[in-house]
C-alpha cells in the first residue's frame, strides 16, 4: 500500500498506537462525529468526486477525504457547508492553506481551474437539518 507522510494512517506505527490516538476525547475521526447521514449526504451532494480535481474514489486510491473548506488551523467548522469531498492529492497538498493559497498553488502544480466562489455555493447545498448549529 502506497502512503504519504501527511497520511494520518503514516503518522502511527502501529494499529495500537492509533486506536489510542483516536479513542482520546475530541479525536475520534471527523466522520464518526459527523455521523452517517451528514456524510452521506455530503457525498452525495458532491457526487463521489473530489470538487477540486474531480477525481472518484479510485482515481484518489482508495476513498475520497473529507476537506474543510476553510481549513480547521484556520478557523473553519466542522459543519457540511465547509466540508467537501477531496481526493488522496488535493486534501494532502492543500493541508492549513488559505483557500487564496490553495488555488494559486492548484494552479500552478497542477494547472487546475478552481473556482473557491462556486465551491462554497456548492457546499451550502445541505440540507439544514444536517448543519452544525452556528
Ligand atoms: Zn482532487
Amino acid at each position: 500500500m502506497k502512503t504519504t507522510t501527511n497520511s494520518k494512517a503514516a503518522r502511527y506505527t502501529t494499529q495500537k498506537g492509533r486506536a489510542a490516538h483516536s479513542a482520546r476525547p475530541g479525536r475520534e475521526s471527523l466522520s464518526k462525529r459527523l455521523g452517517v447521514r451528514v456524510v452521506r449526504a455530503i457525498r452525495a451532494r458532491d457526487g463521489e468526486r473530489c470538487v477540486y480535481c474531480g477525481a472518484n474514489a479510485a482515481q484518489s486510491g482508495a476513498h475520497l477525504h473529507l476537506d474543510h473548506i476553510t481549513a480547521k488551523a484556520l478557523g473553519g467548522s466542522d459543519c457540511p457547508t465547509n466540508l467537501v469531498l477531496a481526493c488522496r492529492h488535493c486534501n494532502g497538498a492543500k493541508t492549513s492553506m488559505t483557500t487564496r493559497q490553495w488555488v494559486a498553488y492548484a494552479a500552478a502544480t497542477r494547472g487546475l481551474t478552481i473556482d473557491m466562489r462556486a465551491i462554497r455555493a456548492h457546499a451550502r447545498r445541505i440540507p439544514a437539518a444536517l448543519r452544525l448549529a452556528a
